[in-house]
């Protein structure tokens, strides 16, 4: 295997690496005092409930870049020192979460900058976007350290556009603890040369999630709002596998390239560029879509086609060769694992400070600028104390979001305005 070679395989394939792997499941069978949370007691949502919903969510696939496996975007790289800790904690408990059985939390994303030079026409953090940076550098380090108190298996940075604080940037990474956590980075490609992808890996990123939308240059710029927005999210790409960086792509399937009868000729382009994982993010009714035209929403039948084609490619032989798919909105489904933000796996801090169930919620539970994050967290655990069986709230809650910002609220809203349409979602 070269250095920067990602190769696809099929978790039913026999594989030294899943040979290695199986048998380090072991360590964390016969070592209780160290990996307490480790069962397989399916009842307890341990290894063979995990296997039934990995199968059921058809994740069939696993990637392995240099000397690591990735199972999926939510889980740290193995074999490392945060996977152990994951395991520790219970993060493989995937069906536990919001009990004491999954003690980990899988994603904390945080917008570190509201600075950025694009206009996407589905960014989420639309309403904060400035010039400056709001929240101090040192506040971040804090908040880091308290996010791996409470056990984040994957920080992720972003904005705005993370690279337009770069300095800080490696600062973060280079002070960071990386035995806790695996440090991720969502950018559109913006400022990534081959210098500086070399430097993020020097100072401990591990993955970098690229936003590219699009086969198509012309079309991609446009939905980006930047002129050149496809070409430097191409070369980030390869100038971060060069580096030793695990890469993958945020993309949003919208209608415009499900019509487009092009959307497998993009996945055939991030195939050719060794891509390790396409992360399909449905277009959601908040930030600049917020006040767009209902119909940014998929209709059944165009969900149903992204459905066929997550799964042709994450279990045909022909697409044995394409990278795996993580398609959010299927694995949250009311039917899969239910909507899992306000920390029972995910969790979102703007670049203005707020504490926020989701990237998609625009609902703040408090700001870290005038609170400390554990008081912050407790509040939104107790709102949101388990995974919603329910169709994504950012869609059901869309129309009393929207109402309070047209009567004058600041975006994101505050929780207490907002606090009888959350509890109803567990009623609904
Ligand atoms: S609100 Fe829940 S279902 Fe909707 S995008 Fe966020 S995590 Fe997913």
């Amino acid at each position: 295997m070269k250095n920067g070679e990602t190769i696809y395989y099929s978790c039913g394939t026999p594989t030294l690496a899943m040979l290695k792997f199986r048998i380090s499941l072991l360590k964390y069978l016969f070592r209780k005092n160290k990996y307490p949370l480790f069962t397989i007691s399916a009842r307890q949502g341990g290894l063979v409930k995990t296997y039934q919903i990995q199968k059921k969510l058809k994740m069939s696939k696993y990637v392995k870049f240099n000397d690591h496996i990735y199972f999926s975007l939510t889980m740290p790289r193995w074999p490392s020192e945060p996977f152990d800790r994951m395991v520790a904690r219970g993060g493989l408990n995937i069906a536990s979460a919001g009990t004491p059985y999954k003690k980990q939390i899988d994603t904390a994303i945080l917008g570190i900058t509201g600075r950025c030079r694009y206009g996407c026409v589905h960014c989420y953090e639309h309403f904060n976007l400035n010039d400056y940076d709001v929240v101090p550098v040192e506040k971040w380090k804090e908040v880091i350290k308290d996010l791996q108190k409470i056990g984040v298996s994957v920080i992720t940075f972003s904005g705005g556009e993370p690279m337009m604080r770069y300095d800080e940037l490696i600062e973060l990474l280079e002070t960071s603890n990386h035995s806790l956590s695996d440090f991720h980075l969502h950018t559109s490609g913006y400022g990534v040369t081959a210098e500086n992808a070399r430097e993020l890996k020097a100072a401990g990123l591990i993955a970098a999630g690229i936003g590219l939308d699009d086969v198509n240059t012309d079309r991609n710029d446009l939905f980006r709002g930047y002129n050149g927005a496809h070409s430097q999210a191409i070369e980030a790409i390869k100038y971060f596998r060069e580096a030793g960086v695990f890469t993958y792509v945020n993309f949003c399937p919208t209608k415009e390239i499900i019509n487009s009868g092009e959307i497998l000729k993009f996945h055939e382009m991030l195939k050719d560029m060794n891509v390790g994982i396409i992360r399909w993010l449905e277009p959601r009714p908040c930030g600049a879509f917020l006040d767009a035209d209902e119909n940014i929403i998929l209709n059944q039948e165009e969900k149903e086609f992204l459905k066929n084609l997550y799964i042709n490619l994450n279990t045909l032989p022909e697409y044995r060769d394409y990278p795996l798919i993580s398609y959010e909105a299927f694995s949250e489904a009311p039917e899969n694992m239910g909507c899992m933000m306000g920390g029972n796996s995910l969790l979102y801090i703007d670049s203005r400070g707020n504490v926020e169930p989701c990237v998609f919620l625009p609902v703040t539970f408090g700001n870290i600028l005038f609170e400390d994050f554990p008081i912050i967290f407790e509040r939104m655990r107790k709102a949101i104390p388990k995974p919603l069986k329910t169709p994504c709230p950012s869609i059901q809650l869309r129309t009393a979001i929207k109402n309070r910002k047209d009567i004058g609220s600041k975006m994101p809203i505050q929780y207490n305005e907002i606090v009888t349409e959350i509890a109803n979602l567990y009623s609904a």
